[in-house]
């Protein structure tokens, strides 16, 4: 009577057709940087496999996709192992499952500590997380994320983009700090790179995302240094002689330090400010500077984000908000077109 329940062949086969179809999705899109299909698409298909998982719980070993971080490290880059893993967000695609999941960790917020949690807000920068470790202030390594355990040490690369300083200005630095942020090109030099790729007789990106992981992840830093990159900051891994106390003084300290931090983020109170934060950059996207697919929402305090803790893949202290898809780039069509 103890044993699980097996779910009906018609769910097993299609779980199975999901998992190896969200493994190719990933492989193509995190080791080639050439995705498939778009990320409406994908994200269509991975939350089918959550719900069949959801419905039939055996269904979901720790190795589906939905267990783990997507990503792998090529065997053009040394591996190298993260001090602190890097986790990928926990998604939801409409303002409802927005409100419960604010209302659900309120709930938990309020058990641990008696009093409502601030919501730091920001925009979710569509381009691929970096995580950069400075000891005593000297930029020493720097990582894809991989799996969230080990990533490809892109040190070299990472050291041509203007953006991310060698060494920290000021002084009193922890010992050993991981900082973490999107690296990505920017919408009016994505279109300029894809124009000179196009006039190299080379084929252009898909977006600026993969335009991004692709110039990052060249074998020669040397074509790196021709790539427009820029980075901003969201966040930080070990941390050893760091005294701040909120993700939102941290920034302020890291800006401080000469770290490129995003101009956009806020510290808000209520449910309503963080949809107002939503509706105002639904709005405002194309005003941007970078492509965002969304607005990342995270408990601001240290010491509430380490009390709720993670998931094998993903904080319980933040969520990605997902805008609706887009249409297509036109200017990459016309691009297209021209070849
Ligand atoms: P994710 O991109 O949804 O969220 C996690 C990542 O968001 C972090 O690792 C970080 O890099 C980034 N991020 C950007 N701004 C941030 C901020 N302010 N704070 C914190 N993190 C921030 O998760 P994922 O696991 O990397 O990938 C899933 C995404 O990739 C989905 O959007 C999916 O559509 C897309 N994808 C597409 C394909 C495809 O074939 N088109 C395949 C795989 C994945």
């Amino acid at each position: 009577a103890q044993d699980s329940p097996v779910p009906p062949a018609p769910e097993r086969e299609r779980h199975g057709e999901l998992v190896e179809l969200i493994q190719k999705y990933r492989a193509a899109y995190y080791n080639d940087d050439d995705p498939l299909i778009s990320d409406a698409e994908f994200d269509v298909l991975y939350s089918e496999l959550e719900r069949l998982e959801g419905l039939h719980p055996e269904l979901a070993s720790n190795d589906s996709p939905t267990q783990v971080v997507g990503g792998d490290v090529s065997v053009a880059f040394a591996a190298v192992e993260h001090l602190a893993r890097m986790y990928s967000l926990e998604d939801v695609f409409s303002l409802e499952e927005l409100t419960a999941w604010l209302a659900k960790t309120e709930a938990s917020v309020a058990k641990l500590h008696g009093k409502s949690p601030q919501w730091l807000t920001e925009l979710k920068i569509d381009g691929l997380a970096v995580n950069l470790l400075y000891r005593d202030g000297v930029l020493v390594r720097a990582a894809t994320r991989g799996d969230g355990t080990t990533g490809e040490d892109i040190t070299h690369n990472v050291a041509t983009i203007k953006d991310i300083p060698q060494r920290l200005h000021g002084s009193g630095f922890p010992a050993e700090v991981e900082i973490r942020g999107e690296v990505f090109i920017a919408s009016a030099d994505f279109i300029a790179l894809n124009e000179s790729m196009v006039a190299a007789g080379k084929a252009p990106f898909a977006n600026p995302r993969n335009s991004a992981a692709g110039s990052l992840r060249q074998k020669d830093p040397a074509e790196t240094a021709k790539r427009p990159l820029s980075m901003y900051v969201h966040g930080i891994g070990a941390r050893e002689g760091l005294s701040t106390l909120s993700q939102s003084e941290t920034y302020e300290l890291l800006k401080s330090w000469g770290m490129p931090t995003s101009p956009y983020f806020k510290v808000l109170s209520s449910f309503e400010e963080v949809l107002d934060f939503i509706a105002h950059f639904g709005e405002h996207r194309h005003d941007l500077i970078h492509e965002i697919d969304g607005i990342v929402v995270k408990v601001d305090d240290f010491g509430t984000q380490r009390a709720l803790g993670h998931t094998s893949r993903v904080p319980r202290w933040s969520v990605a908000y997902k805008y609706p898809p887009e249409e297509v780039n036109t200017k990459l069509l016309d691009i297209r077109v021209n070849v």
